[in-house]
C-alpha cells in the first residue's frame, strides 16, 4: 500500500516532493539490505519519513509547478472549461455540494435522473444508474449481481475494486491470464461442458469481468474475442470502462465504439466519471430490468449518499460537449487530440528505445524500468526538471516489473509533449533505461 498510496499524488508541494524523495532514498538504502525479510523495517522507514515530512509541511507552503504526466484528466475537463465550469458553479449555488440524503431517502433530484438518461444515451444502453464513487460501483454492484453458486471469471490484472466486489459476492472466482481470450476459453471449458444447457450447469450464472483499458498496462481489452467466447459459453460480459470511456472510440464512447462491437453484446457496462469527465462517481449501464433491479437492491444506491449535484452537472455538461450539444466541435476535437497526443508520445518513446507497454490509441503508457531501485531516481530526476510522473512498483506490480506510468491528456500542448520527451530522454540516458535497440537488426 505504500506504493499505491504514492501513486495518487498530482499536486506536488515541496513537502510532498521531499517526502517522496526521502522515502525512496530510504528504500534505496534498504536495498543494500534484504528488505523483504523484515516488514518492520518497512514500517519504520515509512514512520520516520512521515514524521520528517510533517515537520517540513508545516514549514513549506509553496507549490512548485510541474507538467503533470500522471493525471487521468484525459480530456482536460478537470481544468476550467468554458462550457462545463460555469454550469457546475451555478449548480453548486443552487443545490450546494451535497443532498445530505441517500438516493431513496429524498436524495434524488432531477439532476440525478437527467444524468442517468445522459449516461445511458452516451454509452448506448437502455438505462443507467449512477453512484457517488467509481470504486464503490464495482465493489457494491458485483455482490448484488451474483452470489454463492455463481462463477466470476476475472482478468488477472483487474482493478482492486473488481477484486473486492468479486470477493464480497461469495461467488466462486476463477482468474484468467491477462487479456488472453484463449485462456479465458480454457477456464470456461474447465468449468462447464460446451453445449450443456444453461439450466443443467452447476453455476447459477457466470460473469466474465474485464477492463476496457488496463490502467497499469495501457492495454486495450481484446473485447471482440471475449464477447464471442462469452456468447458461446453463455456467460455475461461485464466491462469496466474507467479508463476507456471518453478516451477511445471515434466519439469517445469507449471500447465498443473503437472495435465496432454492438453494445448489446456487453451485458453490464461499468465506468467512472473520475477520468475523462473531470468529475467523480461511477455508473452501471445495461438493460432497463438490470438497472431497475440495482435501484432496489444495491446498498450503494439505497444506503449511500447520492452523487454530489455539481459533480453530476459537470458530467452532464462534459457529455454534452462530447456529443456536440454545446453547439461547438470541441468534443470531437478533444477526442481526436487525445488520440494524436497519445500516439505521438508513444511512438517517440519507442523511437528513443524505451520499453513501453500498451497499445496505440491508449492514453496510458507505462515505461518499463524493471529495476525497482531506478524508480525513485526516475521520479526525482523528472521532478527536478518540473515533470511529474507517477512511478509504480511492488506490490501494485510484480516485484521485477517496476514502471513509470505516463497518462496523456488532450490538453497537453505540442510544446508540453516535446518538453516531456526531452526530459524523459535525458533521464532515460542517465539511468540506462533505454533497454531496446533503436538500430535495425541486420539479417
Ligand atoms: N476501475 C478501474 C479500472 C480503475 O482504474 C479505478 C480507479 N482508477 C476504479 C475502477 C475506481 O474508480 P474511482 O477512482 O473513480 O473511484
Amino acid at each position: 500500500s505504500l506504493f499505491t498510496n504514492l501513486q495518487g499524488y498530482s499536486t506536488i508541494s515541496e513537502g510532498h516532493e521531499h517526502f517522496i524523495m526521502q522515502l525512496y532514498n530510504r528504500i534505496e538504502d534498504c536495498f543494500e539490505r534484504p528488505i523483504c525479510s523484515s516488514p518492520d523495517a518497512w514500517f519504520d522507514v515509512v514512520k520516520r519519513v512521515a514524521n520528517d515530512n510533517n515537520k517540513i509541511q508545516k514549514r513549506t507552503k509553496n507549490v512548485s509547478r510541474c507538467l503533470n504526466l500522471g493525471s487521468y484528466n484525459y480530456l482536460g475537463f478537470a481544468a476550467f472549461d468554458e462550457y462545463c465550469s460555469p454550469r457546475t458553479i451555478e449548480c453548486l449555488k443552487i443545490f450546494s455540494a451535497s443532498t445530505c440524503s441517500t438516493r431513496v431517502d429524498g436524495g434524488t433530484i432531477t439532476i440525478h435522473t437527467e444524468l442517468e438518461e445522459h449516461v445511458a444515451k452516451f454509452v448506448g444502453k437502455p438505462a443507467a444508474i449512477v453512484f457517488g464513487m467509481g470504486y464503490v460501483t464495482n465493489s457494491a454492484v458485483l455482490p448484488v449481481l451474483i452470489g454463492e453458486g455463481g462463477l466470476i471469471i476475472s482478468d488477472s490484472l483487474n482493478h482492486s475494486s473488481i477484486v473486492n466486489g468479486a470477493r464480497g459476492s461469495g461467488a466462486t472466482i476463477r482468474v484468467f491470464q491477462h487479456n488472453k481470450p484463449s485462456h479465458l476459453e480454457r477456464v470456461l471449458r474447465e468449468n462447464i461442458a460446451e453445449g450443456q444447457p444453461q439450466n443443467h450447469r452447476r453455476w447459477t450464472k457466470i460473469i466474465v469481468v474485464v477492463e476496457g483499458i488496463y490502467s497499469m498496462e495501457g492495454e486495450l481489452c481484446k473485447l471482440s474475442e471475449i464477447v464471442a467466447i462469452c456468447k458461446k459459453y453463455k456467460a455475461y460480459v461485464y466491462v469496466d470502462e474507467a479508463h476507456s470511456i471518453g478516451a477511445v472510440g471515434k466519439t469517445g464512447k469507449g471500447v465498443c465504439e473503437l472495435f465496432g462491437i454492438d453494445t448489446a453484446n456487453v451485458d453490464i457496462m461499468m465506468g467512472t466519471f473520475t477520468k475523462s469527465f473531470g468529475s467523480c462517481g461511477g455508473y452501471i449501464a445495461g438493460s432497463k430490468e438490470l438497472i431497475e433491479y440495482l435501484k432496489y437492491t444495491c446498498p450503494a444506491h439505497v444506503y449511500a449518499i447520492s452523487i454530489s449535484p455539481p459533480a453530476a452537472q459537470q458530467i452532464i455538461s462534459a457529455i454534452k460537449v462530447l456529443l456536440g450539444e454545446d453547439g461547438s466541435k470541441r468534443g470531437a476535437q478533444k477526442i481526436a487530440r487525445l488520440r494524436e497526443n497519445s500516439n505521438f508520445f508513444r511512438s517517440e518513446l519507442q523511437k528513443m528505445g524505451f520499453d513501453v507497454l500498451g497499445d496505440y490509441d491508449s492514453p496510458v503508457m507505462p515505461i518499463m524500468l524493471y529495476n525497482i531501485a531506478k524508480l525513485p531516481a526516475f521520479s526525482r530526476e523528472c521532478l527536478k526538471q518540473n515533470v511529474a510522473v507517477v512511478v509504480v512498483a511492488f506490490p501494485a506490480t510484480p516485484l521485477l516489473l517496476a514502471r513509470a506510468r505516463i497518462c496523456i491528456s488532450a490538453s497537453h500542448s505540442n510544446e508540453d509533449l516535446i518538453k516531456a520527451l526531452e526530459v524523459i530522454s535525458r533521464v532515460g540516458d542517465l539511468l540506462g533505461i533505454k533497454y531496446l535497440s533503436t538500430t535495425p537488426v541486420e539479417i
